[in-house]
C-alpha cells in the first residue's frame, strides 16, 4: 500500500486486559465480600492498606492514602495544605479540566500561568505572579516535566508550596526525583486512561505529617486512621481530628487489589510506552511544519500520550490535518478549538474562572494536536501512524 492510502484500524481507547494475577486479588475479594477498606478480619489487612503501603515505598514517600479519583486527591490536598475560600492558587493554563476543578471545589481562584513551546509552564511567567498565591497546584499535563530544580527555587524563595498533578506522570522523574516528590504532596490518578487501571482511582503521597493526617481524615477515615499502614502516628491525628470534617472519598479494596500487581509491573509498562513514543516520534520528526516537542535529558518520562505543534499554522489548516488524519483512523484531539469537546478544553472554557490573558499560551494552544498511545498498539502501528500524520500534515502543509 502507498503511503497515501494506508488507513490504521486499531483503537485509541482500548486498553490492555486487567492482568491475570489482579483478577485473582479482586475475585478473592468479592468471594469474602470485605470491600470497604476498615472491613477487615481480625488481623487482616487490608488491601487499600496495602496499596498505600507499597506505593508510599516505591515512590520513597513517608506517607500515601488511597482515594476515590485523581480528581478528589488534588481537591484533598488543595484543604490539606489549608487553601481557604476566595484564596488564589496557581497552575497550569494548558493542564484538564479537572485541575481548575479541583481549585473551584474549595472556593479558591485558579490564576493561570503561561505554557511555553516545551508544552510545560513558563517559569519566567510563574516568577512574576508568583506571589499572587501560596499554593501552586502543578499539572504535568501530558507527562511534559519543566525544570523541577528552577521551579522549586522560584516557589520555595517566594513561600508558595507545590501539589503535584502527577496524573501523567506516574513513574516518571526529574534529576533522578521522582515526579510527585518535589513538591509538598503528589497526587495521582488510577482512572482507566492513565498509568494504572482501576477504572476510578486516586494516590496521594507526602512527607508531611499534618498533612497526612488532615488528608486521610478529609477522605472519610472516620476515628480508624490506625488500619492505616502509610499514616503517621496516632499523635498526630489527636491534633488534628475534631477540626478536620469528613468529606468522604475512600478507595475500596476491590482497587486496591487490581492496582496492586499493576503498581509491581509498572517500570516494564512505562518501558513498553516509550519504545511506542519513540517510534512515533523518530516517524515525525523532520516533518516540514511540524513541531516535535524535544524532551530534555533530565526527564524520564512516560511516552502514554505524544503531542506536536503545528505553530503559528491558520486554524482552518490544522482542522484540516485532524479530520483528513480522522479519515485515516489517526485521531488527533486539538487544544485550539474554541468549544470544548470530550475531555479536551481550554483555559477561557472554564468561566467560573476570573478572565485572564494569556497570548502566549493562545499561540501554543492553537498548535498543540495530542494523540493516546495505547499499550495495545504495536510498534508497527506506531510507525504507520507516524507515516499517516506525516503524509497528511506534509499535503495540507505543501497546498499551504
Ligand atoms: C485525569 C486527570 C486528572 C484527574 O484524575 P481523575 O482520576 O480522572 O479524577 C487530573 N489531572 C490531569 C492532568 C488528568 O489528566
Amino acid at each position: 500500500m502507498s503511503t497515501d492510502s494506508e488507513i490504521f484500524t486499531g483503537n485509541f481507547t482500548q486498553q490492555e486486559p486487567i492482568p491475570e494475577a489482579a483478577i485473582e486479588a479482586a475475585m478473592a475479594v468479592l468471594q469474602h465480600g470485605r470491600l470497604h477498606r476498615y472491613n477487615t478480619a481480625p488481623g487482616e489487612l487490608s488491601e487499600t492498606a496495602l496499596l498505600e503501603q507499597e506505593f508510599a515505598a516505591q515512590t520513597g514517600a513517608k506517607y500515601c492514602l488511597a482515594v476515590a479519583s485523581g480528581g478528589y486527591a488534588l481537591a484533598t490536598a488543595l484543604r490539606a495544605v489549608g487553601v481557604q475560600p476566595g484564596d488564589a492558587v496557581l497552575t497550569n493554563a494548558f493542564t484538564l479540566a479537572p485541575v481548575p476543578g479541583s481549585i473551584a471545589s474549595v472556593g479558591a481562584k485558579p490564576v493561570f500561568v503561561e505554557v511555553t513551546e516545551d508544552l510545560t509552564i513558563d517559569l519566567d511567567d510563574l516568577a512574576a505572579k508568583v506571589d499572587q498565591a501560596k499554593v501552586l497546584m502543578l499539572s504535568h499535563m501530558r507527562g511534559h516535566l519543566c525544570d523541577m530544580d528552577r521551579l522549586m527555587q522560584i516557589c520555595d524563595a517566594a513561600d508558595v508550596r507545590v501539589i503535584e498533578d502527577c496524573a501523567h506522570t506516574m513513574g516518571a522523574s526529574w534529576n533522578g526525583v521522582q515526579s510527585g516528590r518535589h513538591g509538598i504532596v503528589g497526587c495521582y490518578s488510577c482512572q482507566t486512561y492513565k498509568h494504572v487501571n482501576s477504572g476510578e482511582g486516586g494516590l496521594l503521597i507526602t512527607d508531611d505529617a499534618e498533612l497526612a493526617a488532615r488528608a486521610t481524615v478529609l477522605s472519610g477515615s472516620y476515628m480508624l486512621y490506625e488500619r492505616h499502614l502509610a499514616a503517621p502516628e496516632p499523635e498526630v491525628f489527636e491534633r488534628i481530628k475534631y477540626v478536620t470534617p469528613n468529606i468522604s472519598g475512600r478507595m475500596d479494596n476491590l482497587r486496591a487489589a487490581i492496582l496492586r500487581p499493576q503498581l509491581q509491573d509498572l517500570d516494564r509498562q512505562v518501558a513498553r510506552w516509550n519504545e511506542r513514543y519513540q517510534v512515533i516520534e523518530e516517524g515525525l520528526r523532520g516533518t516540514p511544519g511540524l513541531t516535535v516537542v524535544e524532551r530534555p535529558g533530565s526527564e524520564v518520562y512516560v511516552g502514554s500520550s505524544i503531542q506536536f505543534l503545528l505553530l503559528d499554522w491558520s486554524d482552518d489548516k490544522v482542522l484540516e490535518v485532524v479530520e483528513r488524519c480522522g479519515r485515516r483512523g489517526v485521531e488527533l484531539k486539538w487544544f485550539g478549538t474554541p468549544e470544548p469537546v470530550a475531555f479536551t478544553s481550554r483555559y477561557d472554557s472554564w468561566r467560573y474562572a476570573d478572565t485572564q490573558r494569556l497570548p502566549n499560551s493562545d499561540r501554543v494552544l492553537a498548535g498543540i494536536l495530542d494523540m493516546r498511545v495505547p499499550l495495545t498498539f504495536s510498534l508497527e502501528d506506531c510507525a504507520q501512524i507516524a507515516r499517516i500524520i506525516r503524509s497528511e500534515v506534509g499535503s495540507v502543509h505543501q497546498a499551504a
